[in-house]
């Protein structure tokens, strides 16, 4: 079927008739054919490991069995705007989804996209609490929508002109690269290096973050806040960590100044930190409401926001409408990708798994001057590369494309992230295996190890 789109073909497409702003990866894109569990196959059959599961999309698996079934059943019987009729889809899915959530998180809108989930639980903190003003911290990633982007602090997504007022960030408490923090104060296998004085149960990085976070609420209208939204862990930004209590200091801060806390679950939700289902729950703050999108579907353009019927209920006086959000394919969709975690212990995995993985690279950050930090939880991991380890000046883009392009090469797929691109991410669909970790390991020790030979030369 494909005979007539071979590689050079494609190319001239994707110049003359693609969207410009959609950017490729690696200096030769690899063409993709196929996938299955955690491995892809570009059209000329070579299999690569991909640790970035698409960008944190595949939670359960390429292309699993179950739900191709389930989907291809569902879309032979009925799948329309089928939301202002009663389908039993919806409702299966609304209750097992939100059987997941804590307390009286139990009201859920579906979206298509985790921008959209963004979107509307912003505008319904705005509705709910009658206030404007919305913080992220820098370094989050929100959406592409114009008010999620507002929100958005990584400058490459930034299109050059205005976009929503009232949005605030923060200063993003990372303990590796901010200017507090060190060795007592993240919630991960693997600490950073970088020496503090913080002791266990006080943190003064945290304090000081928190003290940060305070002058911000204090420039917003009327010192009043509509929201505060941050990811557990950050996707985008590099597998940031906080330090430990930041967000529960926060979220309190946040709820005496009238605002409500999102958490963005949509890189580190349905089991990917290993410890919890949730991000949020690795903090123990409870949220108010909770956006979800990538994992959810395995691959599935879907997304979904859950909040408590007291905060939906302002937001009902308006009419809400979202063509495709919560249609019947997309439903059995999630449900099955939820039946997958709960019947493969997928969660364990990433505990397990993920514990491996970031104790093996730790192992090479001890090797590599230039290896700065192994950071993460579960199977959400960041690897971040510096000039040395002294500085912790990021490591040049063509240092890090070299070191990426020798792995792809080598047969191993990493993510790439932080506000200088200085960050190797390691976010695999949920099924990988120890045999997995050994040969990422070696791969990155290999690619490294000729980073350091042509240096020298
Ligand atoms: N939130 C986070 C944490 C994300 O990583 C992303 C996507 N990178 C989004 C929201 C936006 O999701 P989408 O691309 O599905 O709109």
């Amino acid at each position: 079927k494909y005979e007539s789109y071979p590689y050079e073909h494609i190319q001239e497409l994707r110049k003359e008739r693609i969207a410009p702003s959609l950017y490729t990866i690696y200096k030769k894109p690899l063409l993709l054919h196929q996938g299955h569990k955690q491995w892809l196959f570009d059209s000329e059959g070579r299999r690569y490991l991909d640790l970035f599961a698409g960008i944190v999309t595949v939670s359960v698996g390429h292309c699993h069995p179950k739900i191709t079934e389930a989907a291809h059943k569902q879309f032979g019987l009925l799948c329309h705007t089928s939301n202002i009729f009663l389908n039993p889809p919806i409702h299966e899915y609304a209750e097992k989804l939100t059987n997941l959530l804590p307390g009286k998180l139990k009201v859920v809108y579906f979206t298509n996209s985790g921008s959209e989930a963004n979107d509307l639980a912003l505008q319904m903190a705005r509705v709910y609490t009658g206030n404007c003003d919305l913080i992220s911290l820098r370094g989050g990633y929100h959406g592409a929508s114009p008010l999620t982007l507002s929100l958005t602090a990584v400058a490459s997504y930034k299109p050059g002109i205005t976009l929503s007022t009232n949005c605030h960030t923060t200063m993003c408490p990372d303990v590796f690269r901010g200017v507090w923090g060190g060795s007592h104060c993240r919630d991960s296998p693997v600490q950073t290096i970088r020496k503090c004085s913080c002791s266990p149960g006080s943190c003064e990085a945290k304090d000081q973050y928190v003290d940060q976070f305070k002058e911000t609420l204090s420039t917003c209208v009327g010192q009043r806040l509509a929201a505060f939204i941050a990811e557990p862990i950050q996707g985008v930004g590099g597998a940031v960590q906080y330090p430990k209590g930041f967000l529960k200091e926060v979220y309190e801060l946040v709820r005496e100044r009238g605002g409500l806390c999102i958490a963005d679950e949509v890189q580190t939700g349905f089991g990917r930190t290993g410890s919890h289902f949730w991000g949020f729950q690795t903090h123990d703050v409870v949220p108010d409401i909770v956006t979800m999108a990538k994992g959810i579907g395995n691959g599935f353009p879907m997304g979904a926001v859950i909040t408590t019927q007291e905060i939906a209920k302002p937001f009902a006086k308006f009419l809400h409408f979202n063509t495709f959000g919560g249609n019947p394919v997309a439903c059995v969709v999630g449900s099955a990708v939820l039946d997958i975690i709960e019947e493969e212990g997928l969660q364990k995995n990433c505990e397990v798994i993920g514990t491996q993985m970031l104790l093996e690279f730790a192992k090479l950050r001890d090797m590599f001057e230039i290896v700065g930090d192994v950071r993460g939880k579960g199977l959400m991991i960041g690897i971040e590369m510096v000039k040395d380890k002294e500085s912790r000046k990021p490591l040049p883009a063509e240092e890090m494309n070299l070191i990426w392009e020798d792995c792809k090469d080598m047969g191993v797929l990493f993510g790439k992230g932080g506000i200088y691109g200085q960050t190797f991410r390691i976010k695999p669909p949920m099924c990988i295996t120890t045999e997995d970790v050994t040969f990422a390991a070696d791969v990155f020790q290999r690619a490294l190890t000729r980073h350091m030979e042509r240096s020298q030369k």
